[in-house]
């Protein structure tokens, strides 16, 4: 079936759905986006997924064309148009249509589109076995060019990385910044375990401020179990008891080998696992 697209106040059917090819975002990759769950017709983390959007657009000098509670109302209207009870939200805020140069502040009417749609994780089998992955020889961007913090529709760094993580026949690679420390995977969130303790970057090595990162790290300190933010060395992460990525469509996913090297027993940890099992009570889908 067809979906409905929020697009600039309007649900309109998808094939109708259309943004100008003068738009910057097109053009450049320049605006916003953020990606965000439905777990039985709730929408997970809703507020702070638009606090970041609202970030994401300051940083760069976009400005917003709706207010928060409009925009959540928004997205209730697209998800309920579209009958998603389990899903994933989509929302992209593009600079609008302007000239051939680059000057950002003649573009005009720039567009906010919503689309529902369900979603396709990774097979239910690489929750299971854990997942494997490559370290990218490409650097994440430096805090001073396109800012990790932010996130915008220029995606190219990461699809880089993302490349050589397929040419390598695996799904994920992780992403160091310019100093050598681990920033994160291409769209997730990197933590590891060493004795019983939980690693993670800080947002300052070069990672998105993911909100499924700040849930897990709820959930573990509610599980009395240490969190420490700290820069990672890829020897930390071939030494480490357990590995496990976080993000909005991976939630979380266990690691079981880097570059060769097999983490603990080659399946996914108990804490790992654990913090999953909290992570689904969390956005109240456990099965
Ligand atoms: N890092 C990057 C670069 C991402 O694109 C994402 C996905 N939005 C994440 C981390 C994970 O963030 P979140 O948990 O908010 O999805």
């Amino acid at each position: 079936m067809a979906l409905k697209i929020w697009l600039n106040g309007k649900l309109v059917d998808e094939a109708d759905a259309r943004v100008s090819v003068f738009d910057h975002a097109l053009l450049y990759g320049d605006g916003v986006f953020e990606g965000i769950r439905i777990y039985n017709g709730r929408v997970f983390e809703l507020e702070a997924h638009l606090r970041r959007l609202y970030e994401s657009a300051k940083a760069i000098r976009l400005e917003m064309s709706m207010d928060k509670i409009e925009l959540a109302g928004a997205i209730k209207q697209t998800v309920e148009a579209n009958g998603i009870v389990d899903g994933y939200i989509r929302l992209v805020v593009t600079r609008g249509a302007g000239t051939l140069g680059l000057n950002p502040f003649i573009c005009k009417d720039g567009s906010l589109f919503i689309i529902a749609d369900r979603i396709q994780l990774y097979p239910e089998e690489l929750y299971e076995t854990g997942m494997k992955v490559v370290s990218a020889t490409t650097v994440r961007n430096h805090p001073l060019a396109i800012p990790p913090q932010v996130k915008s529709l220029n995606y190219l760094n990461s699809i880089l990385a993302k490349i050589e993580a397929l040419d390598n026949d695996v799904p994920e690679a992780i992403m160091y910044n310019h100093e050598g420390y681990v920033a994160e995977a291409t769209a997730d969130n990197v933590f590891i375990v060493r004795d019983g303790v939980i690693y993670t970057p800080p947002v300052e090595a070069g990672a998105l401020e993911g909100i499924t990162r700040n849930v897990v790290i709820r959930l573990a300190r509610e599980e009395n179990l240490e969190v420490v933010e700290k820069n990672l060395t890829r020897c930390d992460l071939y030494i480490c008891d357990e590995f496990f990525l976080t993000g909005t469509a991976a939630e979380v996913i266990g690691i079981v080998e880097i570059d060769g090297r097999v983490i603990g027993d080659g399946r996914p940890g108990l804490i790992t696992k654990l913090l999953r099992e909290r992570f689904e009570y969390a956005h109240g889908n456990r099965k």
